[in-house]
């Protein structure tokens, strides 16, 4: 049977059984509407500027290098107890407990932001880490104190050894919490599996609800497929599952709110993301770019002021909301409009093996070498010991602002 949900402001097919994206109503309430909704959520009018309620983390370039080397760290040593405190500790003091593992560079979509016209694979060979490889560079990083990890890519679900590499890394000693980012286009087929593998949380890329839109941003993707994707994540009882948008002004403005709106009735994570610029999409810079702030604007406008919700412990960039009433929540991850460098927590590794201090890094480091000592022991010494020696190279922030997206071509390179 198909569910019906309410999202917005067009009229839309409901697609088959299993298949069905959320219907559409007309519901074009404004922030003054008297009516209460169906569902009894009552609607308020913003009380004042959005903006007063974002904290722009402050300036990472006001942190202040810690005298000496950054090994803050002290040398490797034997495995920490879950729940100690991390030695991952940078030169600008920054604890550094999260974890993204790009296990493929390879993506079933072409999405315009992320990868030019005409690019198929540009990013060399398929030599990518092995599960093996992948557990040995995980599990020095886990001992030194990574304690969430995202597994990313490309796409994770085109590799076929993903569910493997998700029950290795979640066994390891001291991961708290895995997660996992998917174009959903094979998560109505994974979901159960990838959850019985270990995996805690889905994030599902999702940047419109409308089939056309979403063929034209991904150049190939079936808008159907990735709703029943999310559906199943759902119903395998992934909590949470978070929706991510990346805001295009052309493409997906008429979007915002009814992704926004997804959340009244669906215990979802909306959360909007600021278009980052990479070598690969200038030709998208700067007139699709939205900020999160024109985001949330367009939400209060039509729903209300947002309150603050409790998304949990803070892991990551996104500031929570929630629409009054509304059982999910909407967030907004602005790392151009209000950088966050001075929280960051987190490494990338990619999907041949080097390790990435910071998403917009002029470098990578390679750590797969290592992993060619025979004697176990003696690599995961030297490895942990590259790994804090390289933590000085973190920089305090990213440069993008000043029109420095270091070496980075495409997210697909490394996952976001
Ligand atoms: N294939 C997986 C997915 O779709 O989530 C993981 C990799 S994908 C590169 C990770 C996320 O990065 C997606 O949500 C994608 O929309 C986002 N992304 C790609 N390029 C971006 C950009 N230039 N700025 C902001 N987000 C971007």
């Amino acid at each position: 049977m198909s569910r019906l949900y309410t999202i917005g402001s067009a009229a839309r097919a409901v697609l088959p059984a299993g298949g069905a994206l959320p219907a559409v109503e007309a519901r074009r309430w404004t922030a003054g509407d008297a009516e209460p909704l169906p569902g009894a959520i009552a609607l308020r009018r913003a009380a004042g500027p959005a903006a007063a309620d974002f904290e722009p983390a402050p300036a990472a370039s006001a942190l202040r290098r810690a005298p000496g080397p950054a090994a803050a760290a002290p040398a490797p040593g034997p495995a920490l107890a879950p729940g100690s405190p991390t030695r991952l500790v940078d030169s600008f003091g920054r604890r550094l407990t999260y974890l993204r593992v790009s296990v493929t560079d390879r993506c079933n979509l072409r999405c315009t932001y992320c990868l030019p016209e005409g690019a198929a694979h540009p990013f060399g060979d398929r030599d990518f880490l092995s599960a093996d490889e992948i557990e040995a560079l995980v599990g020095a990083l886990v001992r030194l104190g990574i304690e969430r990890l995202r597994l990313t890519g490309g796409e994770p679900l085109v590799r076929k050894d993903i569910l493997e590499i998700a029950r290795r890394l979640k066994a390891l000693p001291g991961v708290r919490n895995l997660a996992l980012s998917t174009n959903g286009t094979e998560l109505e087929r994974m979901a159960p599996a990838l959850r019985a593998a270990g995996v805690d949380r889905v994030n599902v890329s999702l940047d419109t609800l409308d089939p056309e839109t979403f063929r034209e941003i991904t150049r190939r993707g079936d808008l159907g497929a990735v709703w029943r994707g999310v559906e199943a994540a759902l119903a395998a009882g992934f909590d949470p599952v978070k929706l991510n948008a990346v805001l295009l002004s052309r493409h997906n403005l008429a979007d915002v709110d009814r992704l926004a709106a997804l959340t009244l009735e669906m215990p979802l994570a909306v959360r909007f993301i600021e278009m980052m610029p990479t070598a690969s999409n200038q030709h998208l810079q700067p007139d699709e770019y939205l900020s999160c702030d024109e985001a949330r604007r367009r939400i209060e406008e039509r729903f209300g002021a947002l309150e603050p919700a409790d998304s949990g412990p803070r892991t990551g960039p996104a500031k929570a909301f929630r629409i009054p009433g509304a059982r999910g929540q909407v967030g907004f991850i602005s790392p151009l409009s209000h950088t966050f460098c001075a929280d960051c927590n987190r490494l990338r590794l990619t999907a041949r093996g080097e390790l990435r201090l910071c998403l917009f890094a002029d470098r990578t480091y390679p750590l797969r070498p290592l992993l060619a000592e025979p004697d176990a022991a003696r690599r995961d010494q030297a490895l942990e010991a590259e790994i804090l020696r390289l933590l000085a190279e973190k920089p305090a922030e990213h440069m993008l602002l000043q029109g420095n997206y270091g070496n980075l071509v495409s997210f697909m390179q490394i996952g976001g």
